[in-house]
């Protein structure tokens, strides 16, 4: 073991500083607990950034990855793979949409569904391209996908931007009655806002925006990335809010920490065709086989139904914090999906104070932080976190 080894130090010297770390590096995780390289142990409300769908080390997933690594890990899409093609079957059979393309993460997912979108434009809106978005939003890193993202700090310095996107407020309905025109093809959103700060509509939102959508012949993308497969306690968030998306993207959970993405349509909006698309690693036979797994397990241990009750758990215990601190502004959240906001920019504090108890979270932003541990999270760990939580809050605001 490299035990004497200074890990962040190297890091800092090699490694292109675009992250703020957590001074925490992790060499190994099971279920909801992670562990450093000194043997400190953590409860992981992260969640590998809400890709911990089945926790850590979960066997179905490392004996699926396992058994794939020792048969065959690379094809290219030129050829067919079972993997693949059942992963395809299960999401198909299992949601609304009639056909899937299977990428290698969320930017890449919403990348492909917004060149869906383009061509649906040209073959069917007279070249409309515009795709009206949330503020708040966040649709990935890429140029196109960052031009989407309705955060301004993110495309700072990255001018001139990917024409085509309008940014409204989101869960304002008005706004998008007004921002449409006849250059707009589609209505790109988050079912809840992740990125943003854990963001949840009214319940009459969507099905407003999608009855928009089929009054002005739009598409309406929802970007599931972080809310589809379980995270909303269901299998995929749109299922929440009772509306159907033409096109829907996905990635974090779906992998359950292995990289992978896909974009899916419903017949009407499946506007590409041979030679519009592709991916070298796309659906590729390793990460499928791993996300095969992922879904087997999520439908055969109806982890969206245990999901709906440990959110409603989670969502209670913090708003109790919320009754007993005066430092708590407003706890929002569905499913295992949740902010807690303050009155003051503690967030920072907050998080080291929680590392020190032995818990990981995140901080959303300066005055939040937000919890998106594995969906196979026990009653037991969620208490642990929570009891860790208030005792963090009470030693940075009293
Ligand atoms: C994380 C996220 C993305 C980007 O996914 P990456 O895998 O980081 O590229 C896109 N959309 C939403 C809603 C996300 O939460």
């Amino acid at each position: 073991m490299s035990t004497a080894k200074d890990w962040q130090q190297v890091e800092s010297d090699y490694y292109m500083q675009t992250v703020r770390r957590v001074p925490v590096t992790l060499v190994r995780g099971k279920d909801s607990t992670v562990w450093d390289d000194k043997g400190k142990e953590y409860l992981d409300f992260v969640g590998g950034w809400a890709t911990a769908t089945l926790g850590h080390s979960h066997p179905a997933m490392t004996e699926a990855i396992a058994e794939q690594a020792a048969t065959l890990i690379q094809t290219s899409n030129a050829f067919y793979t079972v993997p693949q093609i059942e992963l395809a079957q299960l999401l198909i059979d299992n949601s609304c949409m009639d056909r899937v393309f299977f990428c290698n993460s969320g930017a890449e997912a919403v990348e492909g569904a917004i060149k869906v979108a383009r061509r649906y434009g040209a073959l069917h809106k007279d070249g409309a391209y515009e795709i009206i978005t949330a503020l708040e939003s966040f649709h990935g890193r890429t140029m196109t996908t960052v031009a989407a993202t309705g955060q301004p700090h993110y495309q700072e310095g990255f001018k001139p931007l990917t024409p085509g996107f309008v940014h409204v407020p989101f869960n304002d309905m008005a706004a998008i009655r007004e921002a449409t025109s006849e250059r707009t093809v589609a209505v790109m959103l988050e079912p809840v806002q992740g990125e943003g700060g854990v963001n949840v509509p009214d319940p009459d939102y969507l099905p407003a925006v999608r009855a928009w959508c089929d009054e002005n012949n739009l598409l309406l993308i929802l970007d599931e990335v972080q809310t589809g497969v379980g995270r909303l306690g269901h299998l995929f968030g749109y299922q929440a809010f009772g509306v159907e998306p033409d096109v829907m993207s996905l990635a974090k959970g779906l992998g359950g920490g292995v990289p992978i993405g896909a974009f899916l349509t419903k017949d009407h909006a499946d506007a590409l065709t041979y030679g519009d698309h592709g991916s070298t690693y796309g659906g590729n036979v390793l990460t499928t086989a791993a996300a095969r797994a992922v879904i087997r397990t999520v439908l055969e241990e109806d982890i969206p139904g245990r999901v709906r009750a440990s959110g409603e758990r989670l969502l209670g215990a913090l708003k109790g914090l919320a009754d007993r601190h005066s430092s708590i502004a407003e706890v929002r959240g569905m499913g295992l999906l949740a902010a807690v906001q303050f009155k003051d920019e503690i967030a920072g504090d907050l998080l080291t104070a929680c590392l020190e108890r032995g818990m990981l979270v995140n901080r959303v932003r300066p005055n939040a932080l937000r919890l998106m541990p594995p969906l196979t999270l026990t009653d037991e760990d969620m208490d642990k976190g929570v009891a860790i939580l208030e005792d963090a809050i009470a030693s940075v605001s009293g």
